[in-house]
């Protein structure tokens, strides 16, 4: 078992074998459950690694057939403090005996001002901040264009291509990729419009991606309409593609010409991920509502809206809410997290080991067309050809199928399907990530003519 709180400073590089596998993938039980599953479950929730968990700690999942993986995928970046976190369950476990709900709005509790009061000590706020909590990343995304419409009495909304918000109208709607995300779920929301990201791999530097975005307010939305823009510090679904701070600083100085809220949408990039508590604070800059999720509860389900005073106190009584949201348990956990040392550390340090690792497989494997991502949030980006940088996802899926064969289980990400992403528990020590990566490696070989 990991301890997190040591991890992030000398963890000792033991010759450890975590991966065991029994059976075939899945095997005898997991195929039981998942031909049971085809019976009684939307056939939308179609089954990306067959996997059928049964318990998980750390870094790893021990399926029903004890066949033991590690664990890429943390739950899809909820899991940074890693799975079955000693310290997140006792805080759920002890909040559990108490009382489970109220409705913070109905019957209110400390640990909702707790949590607030202690994020918003972190987060990068340099005047009065206040808080507000959901339950999914898609509600804090919903929330935060509700407080910047009502500040600013304004209607409209810029994203990104690449970008992800979510899947619930308005997020969907933000979010970019048609398929599988849009595509026969019109109408979607109005007021959207959309502007390119900085990918440099594929030509878009920053000061074209700002021009472009100036742009719009000339042929498609007047500035003084638009309510809030929506960003990504670094693109999750997109592809784990960094924004350079020329465009950050951008994004910075249009808000403030033309009163519009900059929303940072931090849910996949946040807690420690990319080598900072939020990826804001790589930039500098101070953002004007910040959405979180994912990580913020060791995998319970719990979001946030942060933001300046002004804005989040802009919404009247009763405008945002929901029945469950700010849930006391797994804003308990929550606190735990926060309480994790040296996740930061480990980050940059995960970060920097894989890095050099994916860098030496770039050299071997010309397929490798980029290397990229910040902190341990780190991709990479699979090509036909190095010179047409023509994306190849069947070869991400047959890496992916033969990692998984091999133990390791990883994810896919990228408008094309053709990135690979890493979202290890943060926790994961270092013979473990080796062993990991040897993996993913031989892999790669597996895959590769
Ligand atoms: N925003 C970003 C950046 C995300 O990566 C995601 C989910 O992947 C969401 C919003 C939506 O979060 P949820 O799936 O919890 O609704």
């Amino acid at each position: 078992m990991h301890d997190s709180r040591k991890l992030g400073y000398a963890a000792p590089v033991a010759v450890t074998k975590t991966i065991e596998l029994r059976t075939e993938v899945p095997g005898p039980r997991g195929r039981a459950i998942l031909e049971r599953k085809e019976r009684v479950i939307a056939n939308a929730k179609a089954i990306t690694l067959p996997v059928v968990a049964a318990e998980a700690r750390g870094a790893t999942i021990t399926d029903v057939d004890g066949n033991t993986f590690i664990d890429f995928t943390g739950g899809v970046g909820c899991l940074n403090v890693g799975h079955a976190n000693p310290r997140v369950l006792e805080a759920a476990h002890e909040q559990l005996d108490r009382f489970t709900h109220t409705d913070f709005t109905v019957v209110p509790y400390e640990v909702y001002v707790t949590l607030a009061e202690r994020l918003l000590e972190r987060a990068p706020f340099r005047g009065h901040a206040k808080a507000a909590f959901f339950n999914a990343g898609t509600e804090a995304v919903e929330n935060a264009v509700k407080f910047a419409r009502l500040f600013t009495r304004r209607p409209a909304v810029i994203a990104f291509e690449g970008a992800f918000h979510g899947r619930t109208l308005l997020s969907m709607t933000l979010t970019s990729r048609p398929h599988p995300y849009k595509a026969g779920m019109g109408p979607l929301a109005p007021e959207v419009y959309r502007a390119p990201f900085p990918y440099e791999y594929r030509g878009i530097d920053a000061a074209t991606a700002l021009r472009e975005l100036e742009a719009l307010f000339v042929t498609q939305v007047a500035a003084e309409q638009v309510a809030a823009i929506v960003v990504e510090p670094v693109q999750g679904e997109g592809g784990f593609v960094p924004a350079p701070q020329e465009f950050m600083t951008g994004l910075r100085r249009i808000c403030d010409e033309h009163g519009i809220v900059l929303v940072v949408d931090e849910v996949q990039t946040g807690f420690a991920r990319t080598g900072k508590l939020f990826a804001t604070e790589h930039y500098g800059i101070e953002p004007d509502l910040i959405t979180l999720a994912k990580s913020i509860a060791g995998g319970l389900p719990l979001s946030a809206v942060l933001g300046k005073a002004e804005i989040m106190d802009a919404a009247h009584d009763g405008a945002v809410g929901g029945t469950y949201v700010g849930n006391p348990v797994a804003q308990a956990a929550a606190l735990a997290v926060l309480d994790e040392e040296g996740l930061v550390e480990r980050s940059q340090a995960i970060g920097e080991a894989m890095r050099a690792r994916m860098h030496g497989w770039q050299e071997r494997f010309p397929q490798i067309g980029d290397v990229r991502g910040l902190g341990a949030m780190l991709a990479l980006e699979l090509v036909r050809d190095p010179a047409t940088k023509e994306p190849d996802p069947e070869l991400a899926g047959s890496v992916i199928e033969a990692a998984l064969e091999r133990g390791l289980l990883l994810l896919k990400a990228g408008v094309h399907g053709n990135c690979i992403r890493v979202l290890c528990p943060l926790v994961i020590g270092d013979a473990e990530l080796d062993e990991a990566l040897g993996v993913w490696e031989h892999a790669l070989e597996a895959s590769l003519p």
